[in-house]
């Protein structure tokens, strides 16, 4: 199968190159470079078809989709703290991306979109964890901007035919991270070990997705499914606070620093910022899916290599 994937040099996407490739797809790669890395896909660059597109541009998105079964659509900008300041930066690298795309897609034919939607959509659920049914109420821009691809994704699914499969993610974590709140506290430490500045009051519930689980949610997702449209959430099945990450990125890096937490509103760390927030996984869990590692075993695991990664 000809798969391409957007965004591929970027975290996720990367992880998804491999896998792909293990599992013998042909793989095309298109990605802009702002937040992604080529040396995420160095050591596959003799295997995977790289070409370094913006989706902005609608000729170029054309040309990137000549002869492709499905397409894994994960480029977008991903920091949910730069809609506070700059909220057009997710209405153009995820609304009118996405719908170039999508347009690319109909006039070449395309037939399949697998789509890197985000626990965000829901905004603060009344009762955690929630379920694909619960209603979408985003709270941020970034939220509000996955939850216009979905519904964008679902109207060209229904007007011409495509499979959509739209994959809600928790916090998904691993090898490469290079934004988030892990990410943050590790360079904060690395900085000055002697103090660190934790956005919120510490209580925050986050539910954390190893990447290699998360990858594997997804090419469950793709092949065990028929046409229409399908959602599914993505995470581990339980939960943890902010400040449980705080220790163990302080445990793993020896440090023992004075915790100076900046809650704003009702305890969160900016605006938009979700207080509470986990995802039921029975979807997946019917397909097949268990993930292999739970919210702390995907942080520690996450925080060691990086530590690595960093030097
Ligand atoms: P990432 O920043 O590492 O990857 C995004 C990639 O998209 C980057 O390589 C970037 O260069 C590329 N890109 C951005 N705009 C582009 C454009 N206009 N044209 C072409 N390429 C473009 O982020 P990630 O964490 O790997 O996230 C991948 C996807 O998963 C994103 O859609 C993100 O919103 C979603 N997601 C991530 C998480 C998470 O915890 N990491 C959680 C939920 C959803």
């Amino acid at each position: 199968m000809k798969a391409l994937i957007t965004g591929g040099a970027g975290f996720i996407g990367s992880h998804l190159v491999d896998k792909l490739l293990a599992r013998g797809y042909q793989v095309k790669v298109i990605d802009n470079l702002s937040t992604g890395r080529i040396e995420n896909i160095t050591h596959v660059l003799n295997k995977i078809q790289f070409t370094k597109t913006d989706l902005k541009n609608i000729e170029d998105t054309l040309k990137a989709l000549k002869d492709t079964d499905v397409i894994f659509h994960f480029a977008a900008n991903p920091e949910v703290r730069v809609s506070t300041v700059s909220p057009e930066v997710h209405f153009n690298e995820n609304v009118v991306a996405t719908f170039n795309l999508l347009e690319a897609m109909r006039r070449m034919d395309v037939r399949e979109i697998v789509f890197a939607s985000s626990s965000s959509v829901y905004g603060e659920p009344e009762e955690i964890p929630v379920s694909e049914d619960a209603p979408t109420r985003p709270v941020s821009v970034y939220g509000a901007s996955k939850a216009a691809c979905e519904n964008l994704i679902h109207a060209y699914s229904r007007l011409y035919g495509m499979k959509a499969v739209i994959l809600r993610y928790a916090n998904v974590v691993g090898l490469r991270l290079r934004h988030g709140v892990i990410y943050d506290l590790i360079m904060k430490l690395r900085k000055d070990p002697t103090r660190l500045e934790v956005l919120g009051d510490g209580t925050q519930v986050r539910s954390y997705i190893h990447v290699d689980d998360a990858v594997e949610a997804t090419l469950i997702a793709h092949e065990r499914t028929g046409g229409g449209y399908h959602v599914f959430n993505v995470a581990s099945e339980d939960w943890i606070t902010v400040d449980e990450v705080v220790n163990i990125i302080t445990e793993e890096l020896g440090a023992k620093p004075e915790i100076i937490h900046k809650p704003i509103l009702h305890g969160v760390g900016w605006p938009g910022d979700v207080k509470r927030i986990a995802l039921r996984i029975d979807r997946l869990r019917e397909l097949g899916f268990k993930p292999r590692m739970n919210s702390k075993e995907a942080v520690r695991v996450t925080v060691k290599a990086l530590i690595r990664e960093s030097g």
